[in-house]
């Protein structure tokens, strides 16, 4: 079981639902971009969002993202420790920064001290593709044993200045390696797991490596805050990662959408209108499933799990609950009728 981190105002660790986070890529320097964008990735339902911190002017930005948004903000920082303090007294709720890479241990106490002042955690963030340089000639290739060995390289820095207000990721974009290495973590430590694959390639690879890495260990019971690292819209992070709590069982708010493969008794053109009811659908909290089949003949039979759902006819489909067939309706209009009948649920 892990130990509890406090973000901002959202607590991760032991029992606590799984955060879902993701990251902007506007410049953050640009507040109004970079708010708006934000706003976006609460409406899908984000839980913390990083962005870079890279220079003064993103600093002077977060004052303004803090004032415009409600959830937990992180500044991501790479080496420069001096970001890392401003960015705290900023206002920022967490840092991810690796201690080793920040210079001198003397750097590395100066963030722990305005950290520990503020209650702001430090997230480690291991990465294969920029393992240190030493423990990749010890292993030869950022192995699992070699990721964890830096993690902890990492967090021995922060013990060393008595500061255990930690959180990990052990990302890689090998999922067999990231598998592995997070559970040789959890084997060692109880701090809290940030779960994410890495460097996915394109958004149908990034998906199914990110499924499987993450929902592996979540089935493990391994984790307490997820990004799905998508080369696509943030948002689209945040409903892939909520799609993935749903299939692991860890979180049954939202539509689920079941629908057939399709096969030559397919009468309607059923993948755009499951793609319509998806995008209608995608924000609504209602714990309800809901089945667009594509024939009148087998679909509600398929669909019986479903609460509700509709099925393909010729010039007319139908409406059914729990599999028995409630009434017809016109062709053209059985996504409308559909999501008239969920917002009366
Ligand atoms: Fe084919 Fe109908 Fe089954 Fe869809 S529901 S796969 S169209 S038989």
């Amino acid at each position: 079981m892990s130990r509890l981190v406090k973000i901002g105002n959202k607590v991760i660790g032991n029992n606590n639902p799984i955060m879902i986070q993701s990251m902007t890529n506007t410049k953050t320097e640009d507040s109004i971009e970079t708010i708006n964008q934000i706003k976006r990735l609460e409406t899908a339902g984000c839980d913390i969002v990083r962005f870079s911190v890279y220079n003064q002017d993103c600093v002077k930005s977060i004052e303004k993202i803090k004032e415009n948004t409600h959830i937990p903000l992180v500044a991501d920082i790479h080496f420069d420790y001096k970001l890392a303090i401003e960015s705290a007294y900023a206002g920022i709720d967490k840092i991810r920064i690796n201690p080793g890479n920040i210079g001198s241990e003397e750097n590395v106490k100066k963030v722990v001290d305005v950290c520990r002042e503020k209650n702001i955690p430090i997230r480690i963030g291991v990465n294969g593709g920029s393992l240190d340089k030493d423990i990749l000639e010890k292993y030869k290739s950022p192995t699992p044993e070699a990721l964890v060995e830096s993690a902890f390289k990492h967090i021995n820095i922060l013990h060393k200045f008595d500061f255990d207000n930690i959180v990990v990721s052990i990302k890689s974009s090998n999922v067999v390696n990231m598998i592995n290495a997070y559970s040789l973590f959890a084997e060692k430590s109880d701090i809290p797991l940030h779960l994410g694959v890495t460097e996915t390639g394109n958004i149908n690879s990034g998906l199914i490596k990110s499924a499987i890495g993450i929902g592996n260990l979540l089935l493990n019971g391994i984790g307490d805050t997820m990004r799905v690292s998508l080369t696509s819209d943030p948002v689209d992070e945040i409903y892939a990662a909520k799609d993935i709590l749903k299939a692991c069982g860890l979180r049954n708010d939202g539509i689920e959408i079941v629908s057939c493969p399709t096969c030559g008794r397919c009468n309607i053109d059923l993948i755009n209108t499951v793609n319509e009811v998806y995008d209608k659908l995608k924000n609504c909290e209602k714990d309800i499933k809901i089945a667009i089949m594509g024939c009148a003949v087998n679909g509600p039979g398929e669909a019986r799990e479903a609460e509700i759902g509709i099925a393909g006819g010729k010039g007319e489909g139908i409406l059914f609950k729990k599999g028995e067939i409630i009434r017809k309706i016109p062709g053209d209009k059985l996504v409308e009728c559909l999501i008239d009948e969920v917002n009366k649920m």
